[in-house]
Protein backbone atom coordinates (compact mmCIF):
# COMPACT_ATOMS: atom_id res chain seq x y z
CA UNK A 1 0.00 0.00 0.00
CA UNK A 2 1.89 3.39 -1.14
CA UNK A 3 -0.65 5.56 1.05
CA UNK A 4 -0.83 5.47 4.60
CA UNK A 5 -4.23 3.46 5.47
CA UNK A 6 -5.55 6.55 7.49
CA UNK A 7 -9.54 7.42 8.09
CA UNK A 8 -10.33 7.59 4.58
CA UNK A 9 -14.13 8.18 3.40
CA UNK A 10 -14.76 8.75 -0.52
CA UNK A 11 -17.62 9.54 -2.53
CA UNK A 12 -19.31 9.35 -5.80
CA UNK A 13 -21.94 11.79 -6.55
CA UNK A 14 -23.47 11.60 -9.99
CA UNK A 15 -26.58 13.77 -10.84
CA UNK A 16 -29.48 11.77 -12.41
CA UNK A 17 -29.98 13.20 -15.62
CA UNK A 18 -28.82 10.21 -17.72
CA UNK A 19 -27.77 6.74 -17.63
CA UNK A 20 -23.86 5.70 -16.35
CA UNK A 21 -21.35 6.26 -19.42
CA UNK A 22 -17.97 6.08 -20.28
CA UNK A 23 -17.01 9.37 -18.48
CA UNK A 24 -18.90 9.25 -15.37
CA UNK A 25 -18.01 5.35 -15.07
CA UNK A 26 -14.02 6.87 -15.26
CA UNK A 27 -14.35 8.93 -12.01
CA UNK A 28 -16.87 6.13 -10.45
CA UNK A 29 -14.23 3.89 -10.70
CA UNK A 30 -11.25 5.98 -9.75
CA UNK A 31 -13.01 7.33 -6.91
CA UNK A 32 -13.60 3.74 -5.34
CA UNK A 33 -10.04 2.29 -6.48
CA UNK A 34 -8.70 4.96 -4.42
CA UNK A 35 -10.45 4.30 -1.47
CA UNK A 36 -10.36 0.75 -1.65
CA UNK A 37 -6.90 0.76 -1.68
CA UNK A 38 -6.52 2.64 1.14
CA UNK A 39 -8.69 0.47 2.65
CA UNK A 40 -11.26 3.02 3.17
CA UNK A 41 -15.12 3.70 2.43
CA UNK A 42 -16.51 4.71 -0.62
CA UNK A 43 -20.37 6.35 -0.80
CA UNK A 44 -22.66 6.69 -3.04
CA UNK A 45 -24.91 10.56 -2.77
CA UNK A 46 -27.38 11.17 -5.55
CA UNK A 47 -27.20 15.10 -6.56
CA UNK A 48 -31.22 14.92 -7.38
CA UNK A 49 -30.98 18.77 -6.70
CA UNK A 50 -32.63 20.31 -9.76
CA UNK A 51 -35.59 18.58 -10.80
CA UNK A 52 -35.95 20.36 -14.21
CA UNK A 53 -32.66 19.04 -15.55
CA UNK A 54 -33.22 15.33 -14.17
CA UNK A 55 -34.48 12.46 -16.57
CA UNK A 56 -37.26 9.86 -14.86
CA UNK A 57 -35.50 6.71 -13.98
CA UNK A 58 -32.10 7.88 -13.81
CA UNK A 59 -30.90 7.12 -10.54
CA UNK A 60 -31.94 3.65 -10.19
CA UNK A 61 -30.68 2.96 -13.35
CA UNK A 62 -27.03 5.06 -12.74
CA UNK A 63 -27.33 2.23 -9.24
CA UNK A 64 -27.79 -0.96 -11.24
CA UNK A 65 -25.00 0.11 -13.71
CA UNK A 66 -22.48 0.54 -10.65
CA UNK A 67 -23.73 -2.61 -9.20
CA UNK A 68 -23.43 -4.70 -12.30
CA UNK A 69 -19.63 -2.99 -12.76
CA UNK A 70 -19.06 -4.52 -8.94
CA UNK A 71 -18.80 -1.32 -7.58
CA UNK A 72 -21.13 -1.86 -4.41
CA UNK A 73 -21.37 1.37 -1.75
CA UNK A 74 -20.87 1.38 1.96
CA UNK A 75 -23.98 3.25 4.03
CA UNK A 76 -27.15 3.91 2.78
CA UNK A 77 -27.34 6.53 -0.34
CA UNK A 78 -27.82 9.80 0.22
CA UNK A 79 -30.68 11.48 -1.51
CA UNK A 80 -30.02 15.55 -1.64
CA UNK A 81 -33.87 15.62 -2.26
CA UNK A 82 -33.96 14.56 1.44
CA UNK A 83 -31.72 17.13 2.48
CA UNK A 84 -33.47 20.70 2.28
CA UNK A 85 -33.06 21.22 6.35
CA UNK A 86 -29.31 21.23 6.35
CA UNK A 87 -29.19 23.21 3.42
CA UNK A 88 -31.41 25.58 4.98
CA UNK A 89 -29.60 25.50 8.34
CA UNK A 90 -26.55 26.42 6.24
CA UNK A 91 -27.86 28.94 4.80
CA UNK A 92 -29.18 30.47 8.24
CA UNK A 93 -25.70 30.52 9.07
CA UNK A 94 -24.26 32.02 6.62
CA UNK A 95 -27.00 34.54 7.11
CA UNK A 96 -26.60 34.74 10.61
CA UNK A 97 -22.28 35.79 10.24
CA UNK A 98 -23.55 38.88 7.58
CA UNK A 99 -21.93 36.69 4.95
CA UNK A 100 -25.42 36.67 2.12
CA UNK A 101 -27.32 38.95 0.13
CA UNK A 102 -29.85 38.99 -1.89
CA UNK A 103 -29.91 39.53 -5.49
CA UNK A 104 -32.82 39.97 -7.75
CA UNK A 105 -30.95 40.77 -11.32
CA UNK A 106 -32.12 39.32 -14.03
CA UNK A 107 -29.99 37.32 -16.37
CA UNK A 108 -29.92 40.23 -18.63
CA UNK A 109 -28.50 42.05 -15.87
CA UNK A 110 -25.57 40.11 -14.64
CA UNK A 111 -22.32 40.17 -16.35
CA UNK A 112 -21.53 36.94 -19.06
CA UNK A 113 -19.61 35.26 -16.13
CA UNK A 114 -22.47 35.49 -13.76
CA UNK A 115 -21.54 37.63 -11.85
CA UNK A 116 -24.35 40.52 -9.64
CA UNK A 117 -22.46 43.78 -10.89
CA UNK A 118 -22.57 45.59 -7.47
CA UNK A 119 -25.97 47.21 -7.44
CA UNK A 120 -27.81 44.55 -5.18
CA UNK A 121 -25.75 44.40 -2.21
CA UNK A 122 -26.39 48.64 -1.73
CA UNK A 123 -30.35 48.04 -2.28
CA UNK A 124 -30.85 45.35 0.35
CA UNK A 125 -34.13 46.30 1.91
CA UNK A 126 -35.48 47.22 -1.55
CA UNK A 127 -35.16 43.61 -2.49
CA UNK A 128 -38.78 41.96 -2.02
CA UNK A 129 -39.80 39.77 -4.85
CA UNK A 130 -37.80 36.72 -5.98
CA UNK A 131 -34.19 36.80 -5.50
CA UNK A 132 -31.59 34.36 -4.91
CA UNK A 133 -28.89 34.91 -1.92
CA UNK A 134 -25.27 35.17 -3.03
CA UNK A 135 -22.32 34.78 -0.82
CA UNK A 136 -20.38 38.26 -0.36
CA UNK A 137 -16.88 37.11 -1.28
CA UNK A 138 -14.34 39.62 0.03
CA UNK A 139 -12.14 41.55 -2.75
CA UNK A 140 -8.52 40.00 -2.26
CA UNK A 141 -10.24 36.62 -1.41
CA UNK A 142 -7.59 34.12 -2.24
CA UNK A 143 -8.05 30.42 -2.08
CA UNK A 144 -5.05 28.08 -2.67
CA UNK A 145 -5.51 24.07 -2.11
CA UNK A 146 -2.85 20.96 -3.55
CA UNK A 147 -4.83 18.64 -5.88
CA UNK A 148 -3.15 15.34 -5.73
CA UNK A 149 -3.55 15.17 -8.76
CA UNK A 150 -2.98 18.49 -10.85
CA UNK A 151 -0.43 19.68 -8.52
CA UNK A 152 -0.61 23.33 -6.52
CA UNK A 153 -3.92 25.59 -7.26
CA UNK A 154 -4.82 29.32 -6.65
CA UNK A 155 -7.54 31.34 -6.67
CA UNK A 156 -8.22 34.70 -6.77
CA UNK A 157 -11.79 34.16 -5.83
CA UNK A 158 -12.58 38.17 -5.38
CA UNK A 159 -11.72 38.56 -9.08
CA UNK A 160 -12.92 35.75 -10.68
CA UNK A 161 -16.05 34.04 -9.41
CA UNK A 162 -17.35 36.72 -7.25
CA UNK A 163 -20.43 36.56 -4.83
CA UNK A 164 -21.43 33.32 -6.10
CA UNK A 165 -25.47 32.00 -5.51
CA UNK A 166 -25.87 29.41 -2.91
CA UNK A 167 -29.76 29.68 -3.34
CA UNK A 168 -31.27 30.33 -6.53
CA UNK A 169 -34.03 32.41 -7.85
CA UNK A 170 -36.31 29.27 -8.12
CA UNK A 171 -35.41 28.08 -4.56
CA UNK A 172 -33.33 25.40 -5.71
CA UNK A 173 -30.33 24.67 -3.95
CA UNK A 174 -27.23 25.59 -5.66
CA UNK A 175 -24.79 22.90 -6.80
CA UNK A 176 -21.97 24.69 -4.70
CA UNK A 177 -23.96 24.77 -1.22
CA UNK A 178 -25.51 20.96 -1.44
CA UNK A 179 -22.09 19.49 -1.98
CA UNK A 180 -20.55 21.44 0.97
CA UNK A 181 -23.05 20.49 3.36
CA UNK A 182 -22.99 16.78 2.15
CA UNK A 183 -19.50 16.58 2.01
CA UNK A 184 -19.07 17.53 5.65
CA UNK A 185 -22.22 15.64 6.87
CA UNK A 186 -21.30 12.52 5.56
CA UNK A 187 -17.62 12.83 6.56
CA UNK A 188 -15.88 12.81 3.31
CA UNK A 189 -12.04 13.03 3.74
CA UNK A 190 -10.92 12.37 -0.20
CA UNK A 191 -12.89 13.90 -3.08
CA UNK A 192 -11.57 12.25 -6.36
CA UNK A 193 -13.75 13.72 -9.22
CA UNK A 194 -13.52 15.53 -12.89
CA UNK A 195 -11.52 18.42 -13.85
CA UNK A 196 -14.47 20.02 -15.15
CA UNK A 197 -14.94 20.76 -11.18
CA UNK A 198 -11.62 21.83 -10.72
CA UNK A 199 -12.89 25.23 -10.67
CA UNK A 200 -15.48 24.78 -8.28
CA UNK A 201 -13.43 24.02 -5.59
CA UNK A 202 -12.18 26.92 -4.57
CA UNK A 203 -15.33 28.00 -3.90
CA UNK A 204 -16.31 24.77 -1.76
CA UNK A 205 -13.39 25.60 -0.07
CA UNK A 206 -14.59 29.02 0.50
CA UNK A 207 -17.70 28.03 2.35
CA UNK A 208 -16.02 25.38 4.49
CA UNK A 209 -14.17 28.10 5.85
CA UNK A 210 -17.00 30.07 6.40
CA UNK A 211 -19.16 27.09 7.98
CA UNK A 212 -16.25 26.04 10.22
CA UNK A 213 -16.40 22.18 8.37
CA UNK A 214 -12.71 20.74 7.23
CA UNK A 215 -11.48 20.36 3.91
CA UNK A 216 -11.39 17.12 2.36
CA UNK A 217 -8.70 16.43 -0.18
CA UNK A 218 -8.90 17.08 -3.89
CA UNK A 219 -7.97 15.12 -6.65
CA UNK A 220 -9.31 16.16 -10.03
CA UNK A 221 -9.39 13.43 -12.63
CA UNK A 222 -8.76 14.10 -16.50
CA UNK A 223 -12.26 13.76 -18.52
CA UNK A 224 -12.57 11.81 -21.38
CA UNK A 225 -13.66 13.57 -24.54
CA UNK A 226 -14.88 13.30 -27.79
CA UNK A 227 -13.38 13.65 -31.07
CA UNK A 228 -14.40 17.95 -31.73
CA UNK A 229 -13.16 17.41 -27.57
CA UNK A 230 -16.14 18.09 -25.72
CA UNK A 231 -16.38 16.24 -22.21
CA UNK A 232 -18.40 12.76 -22.42
CA UNK A 233 -21.43 14.28 -20.79
CA UNK A 234 -25.38 13.29 -20.71
CA UNK A 235 -26.08 16.83 -22.81
CA UNK A 236 -23.61 15.92 -25.51
CA UNK A 237 -25.44 12.09 -25.77
CA UNK A 238 -22.48 10.24 -24.40
CA UNK A 239 -23.80 6.56 -25.11
CA UNK A 240 -24.80 4.20 -22.18
CA UNK A 241 -23.22 1.75 -20.95
CA UNK A 242 -24.11 -1.60 -21.63
CA UNK A 243 -24.04 -3.50 -18.28
CA UNK A 244 -23.75 -6.89 -19.69
CA UNK A 245 -20.44 -5.46 -20.85
CA UNK A 246 -18.93 -4.64 -17.63
CA UNK A 247 -15.51 -6.16 -17.98
CA UNK A 248 -14.86 -4.83 -21.43
CA UNK A 249 -16.15 -1.05 -19.41
CA UNK A 250 -13.76 -1.89 -16.77
CA UNK A 251 -10.77 -2.57 -18.48
CA UNK A 252 -11.40 -0.11 -20.69
CA UNK A 253 -12.12 2.91 -17.72
CA UNK A 254 -8.58 1.46 -16.55
CA UNK A 255 -6.93 1.60 -19.73
CA UNK A 256 -8.10 5.66 -19.60
CA UNK A 257 -6.68 5.87 -16.13
CA UNK A 258 -3.13 4.05 -17.05
CA UNK A 259 -3.48 1.78 -14.78
CA UNK A 260 -1.74 -1.68 -14.84
CA UNK A 261 -3.84 -3.98 -17.25
CA UNK A 262 -5.50 -7.04 -16.01
CA UNK A 263 -4.51 -9.95 -16.80
CA UNK A 264 -6.66 -11.70 -19.65
CA UNK A 265 -7.58 -14.78 -17.29
CA UNK A 266 -8.92 -12.10 -14.92
CA UNK A 267 -12.78 -12.00 -16.55
CA UNK A 268 -15.62 -11.06 -13.85
CA UNK A 269 -16.22 -7.53 -12.91
CA UNK A 270 -15.15 -8.61 -9.26
CA UNK A 271 -11.98 -10.02 -10.49
CA UNK A 272 -10.69 -7.13 -12.40
CA UNK A 273 -11.78 -5.12 -9.70
CA UNK A 274 -9.98 -6.94 -6.97
CA UNK A 275 -6.90 -6.96 -9.31
CA UNK A 276 -7.35 -2.84 -9.80
CA UNK A 277 -7.72 -2.43 -6.11
CA UNK A 278 -4.56 -3.97 -5.42
CA UNK A 279 -2.95 -2.62 -8.17
CA UNK A 280 -4.10 0.81 -7.50
CA UNK A 281 -1.40 3.65 -8.67
CA UNK A 282 -2.59 7.23 -8.80
CA UNK A 283 0.71 8.43 -9.74
CA UNK A 284 0.33 6.80 -12.93
CA UNK A 285 -3.12 8.65 -13.83
CA UNK A 286 -1.97 11.43 -16.12
CA UNK A 287 -2.04 14.84 -14.52
CA UNK A 288 -4.04 15.97 -17.74
CA UNK A 289 -7.12 17.61 -17.83
CA UNK A 290 -8.77 15.70 -20.76
CA UNK A 291 -7.79 13.15 -22.99
CA UNK A 292 -9.68 12.27 -25.76
CA UNK A 293 -11.35 8.87 -25.99
CA UNK A 294 -9.78 8.10 -29.27
CA UNK A 295 -6.39 7.22 -27.24
CA UNK A 296 -7.62 4.39 -25.39
CA UNK A 297 -9.35 3.04 -28.83
CA UNK A 298 -13.23 4.28 -28.10
CA UNK A 299 -14.97 5.76 -31.16
CA UNK A 300 -16.83 9.16 -30.46
N1 LIG B 1 -22.94 15.78 -9.43
C1 LIG B 1 -21.75 16.20 -10.10
C2 LIG B 1 -21.71 15.59 -11.49
O1 LIG B 1 -22.42 14.62 -11.77
C3 LIG B 1 -20.49 15.81 -9.37
C4 LIG B 1 -20.31 16.58 -8.14
C5 LIG B 1 -19.04 16.27 -7.34
O2 LIG B 1 -18.44 15.20 -7.50
O3 LIG B 1 -18.70 17.11 -6.53
O4 LIG B 1 -20.96 16.10 -12.30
Amino acid sequence: MSRLKTLYRGRFAPSPTGPLHLGSLITALASYLDARHCGGQWLVRMEDLDPPREEPGAAASILRSLQCHGLFWDEEVLYQSTRAADYTSALTTLALDGLLFSCDCTRAILAPDGACLGQCRARQTDIRGPHALRVAVTRGCQIQFNDLLQGPQLSALGESLPDFVVQRKDGLYAYQLAVVVDDAAQGITHVVRGSDLLDSTPRQILLQQLLSYHTPHYCHLPVITTHQGQKFSKQNRAPALVDDDAAHNLRCALRFLQQREPPPALITAEQILAHAIKCWDLSRVPAAMAIPAATIGVDT
